[in-house]
């Protein structure tokens, strides 16, 4: 499949074929449908190679959206043509930072070998690009990827926003 690969420090990005992923157990393989890039990657790909904490090659992309193309062993609640987005800061979950909302601030995710697509695990700026199931029992596996219904954005915006603000919704159960 194609892929956006970052291969050197300082390097512009590359168009390369590499073997499609297979998804492990507790992931999905996604067709990916969109692909957002952002200022981390620029900033990233500015790293001189001793602050570059990722390995080389590295698939770009930690803005994914796509249908699920196939399952791994485990993923039970999603089918073959799902609509998903990938929720890139993933954490334990259970951790202080997690419990506020801030998994991308996750105390665990070295130890657990947790990393975002596109900064460590393999990125959306490809074809196809694998992503846990957090429903699954196997999820939490090194890819680290969060897969969740397409509203996971905006409904993080608005819980931040609203403990910001101290509004109180009518609606907030939606
Ligand atoms: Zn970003
Ligand atoms: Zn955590």
């Amino acid at each position: 499949m194609k892929a956006i690969q970052y291969t050197r420090i300082g390097a512009e990005p590359e168009l390369v074929e590499i073997p499609t992923p297979e998804p492990g157990p507790g992931e999905v393989l996604l067709q990916i449908t969109a692909a957002g890039v952002c200022h981390s990657d620029e900033f990233v790909m500015g790293l001189p190679a001793e602050q570059f904490g990722y390995d080389l090659p590295m698939t770009l992309g930690h803005e994914g959206a796509g249908s699920v193309a196939a399952v791994g062993a485990g993923v039970t609640d999603l089918e073959i043509g799902t609509n998903v987005v990938v929720y890139g800061p993933w954490g334990c979950g259970r951790c202080w930072h997690c419990a506020q909302g801030l998994e991308n601030y996750c105390s665990r995710a070295r130890e657990l070998g947790i990393a975002p697509p596109g900064l460590g695990a393999p990125g959306a700026i490809a074809e196809r690009s694998p992503a846990s199931d957090p429903t699954s029992p196997s999820s939490g596996s090194a890819t680290g990827n969060l897969l969740r219904a397409s509203a996971s954005s905006p409904v993080h915006t608005r819980r931040m926003s609203l403990r910001r603000t101290g509004v109180r919704a009518a609606n907030s159960s939606s």
